[in-house]
């Protein structure tokens, strides 16, 4: 068990600061001296005076400010050896030569080994920037086979919570699309299995692929069979280029949202990454299926994309930072200052609501793992609970009513990003000192304009402190010399590419 003392809590969505109080958390092994299997790992108790009733706990921290992890629900960690590539690369006129240049080059070097320290380092700079929750969309052709395994390990060494998915594409032929369904599908399989052993896993997976633009309608259909066969939600870049929209229309004659629809791939699991080019009937497609979109705003700017205007017409936007680290109150000013210059209706807290809204994506994939937490039921039931779940996939309510024979009304709403008991503990301590009042009024502004990464002090994931007093409680060091021992490697193999 953890103990954070006079600590004020902050809350995301609705913003709110809390007067100075205490959080205690059951660490994920804490399982059997609570008797509640399915509490460890989240939040026990917040209030007064906190170490004279757990006075084992481990203390954590005190003063400062305590918030909810952050979530990043785009990124690329493939991508995390790529900083300041030394790399003769080809001048590109637009995006489909950027692509072409430097990242398909770039994934094509890559083997497990360079993976593994490629997440390894993503991880680690995530979880230093207070993200406790990251949505990964790799891609790999040459090592395609057991890579999201490896890439969970590297999430498991961190403790980083996140889902994965393998960007499927026709642009490596018929076998290499074929690949990328197989280790979804396989991947899904994999953590299926370790629910039903009644283990609650730290990564799920998604169904993925590239972009419109690299899959055909095989392709498309067999991702969406595994949609429905997995119950998982798609994850793919759809109109970041306006390429990708124009082709669709030229080639497919449809939309691309109308693409995915069509098959059935759009869910409340769904991800789509970009939508910069999509047209008001495909965000009304998007909302009417309950789908997040993914905006990247730093990506955008790299690649001279261009700016997505109609952002605040989608009903799920949430940020990501498509592989441009991690760091998302870094992504939430850019998100913020590059909106506020196109002279959109936005404030930074409407970003705020985007920012907190990545804990919908892990709810959807994560609840059914947390519907006893907090409960006190017997082991048995617990166990009933979890295989349910699995089968039917379905929420949290549902799962909660069956499993403990009570209704959802009688009982707390579960959620990740909110500090409560029962709640996923996933919490960032700042080292935070203002010189400006901070109050639930400001908060959004204070993450535009003030608090950032370099105020992490520390933090966990699911009960278990990953980062203290601003010192990481793994190897960093060896992960940074191996992840420079790689980055030569690849960077070494795209010259032969
Ligand atoms: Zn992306």
């Amino acid at each position: 068990m953890i103990l954070f003392e006079k600590v004020r809590l902050l809350s995301f969505n609705p913003p709110s600061v809390s007067e100075p109080t205490d959080l205690a958390a059951y660490g994920p092994a804490d399982s059997l001296e609570t008797g509640r299997g399915q509490a460890a790992g989240t939040i026990a108790e917040i209030g007064s005076g906190l170490a004279a009733r757990y006075p084992k706990a481990e203390k954590a921290g005190s003063g400062g400010y305590l918030s909810p992890g952050l979530v990043c629900g785009h990124t690329h960690l493939y991508s995390a050896l790529s900083r300041g590539i030394e790399v003769a690369i080809e001048p590109s006129k637009d995006f489909a030569q950027i692509l072409e240049h430097l990242w398909w080059r770039l994934d094509r070097a890559i083997d497990l080994p360079i993976l593994k320290a490629s997440a390894l380092a993503g991880c680690a700079d995530a979880l230093a920037s207070g993200v406790t929750s990251l949505v990964d969309h790799h891609a790999g052709p040459n090592a395609i086979d057991g890579s999201l395994s490896v890439i969970r390990e590297a999430y498991e060494e961190i403790g980083i919570r996140g889902i994965l998915c393998y960007e499927t594409t026709d642009r490596n032929g018929a076998e290499g699309a074929r690949k990328g369904l197989r280790e979804n599908g396989r991947f899904a399989a994999e953590i299926d299995a370790e629910r039903a052993t009644g283990r609650r896993p730290l990564v799920d997976g998604a169904i993925g692929g590239h972009a419109g633009f690299t899959l055909g309608d095989e392709s498309l259909e067999a991702l969406a069979g595994l949609v429905k066969s997995t119950g998982r939600g798609i994850h793919i870049h759809l109109a970041e280029d306006k390429f990708d929209a124009t082709d669709s229309r030229y080639r497919h004659g449809l939309d691309l949202v109308e693409r995915l629809e069509r098959l059935g791939a759009l869910t409340p699991k769904g991800m789509i990454g970009h939508g910069l080019w999509l047209t008001p009937s495909e965000i009304e497609t998007m909302n009417a299926r309950d789908v997040f979109l993914a905006h990247n705003a730093r990506s955008n700017m790299n690649n001279a994309v261009g700016y997505n205007s109609i952002l605040p017409t989608h009903r799920n936007v949430v940020l990501g930072t498509d592989g441009m680290g991690a760091d998302m109150l870094e992504e939430f000013k850019f998100a913020v200052f590059r909106h506020r210059e196109s002279g959109g209706p936005w404030w930074p807290g409407d970003f705020l609501v985007c920012l907190d809204r990545g804990n919908r994506v892990m709810e959807r994939y994560f609840a059914a793992d947390f519907t006893d937490a907090g409960d006190s039921a017997p082991s048995s039931t617990r166990s009933i609970a979890s295989g349910r779940s699995i089968a039917s996939g379905r929420s949290v309510a549902s799962g909660r009513s069956i499993a403990s024979g009570r209704s959802v009304a009688s009982t707390r709403r579960f959620a990740f990003g909110v500090l409560a008991p029962g709640n996923p503990a996933d919490l960032v301590h700042w080292d935070y000192d203002p010189p400006t009042p901070l109050d639930g009024e400001n908060l959004a502004g204070h993450l535009a304009f003030g608090l950032s990464s370099r105020s992490v002090k520390s933090v966990a994931v699911g009960g278990s402190m990953r980062i203290k007093d601003r010192k990481t409680l793994f190897d960093l060091e060896e992960i940074q010399a191996e992840a420079r021992v790689q980055a030569r490697r690849l960077w070494k193999n795209m010259e032969k590419l």
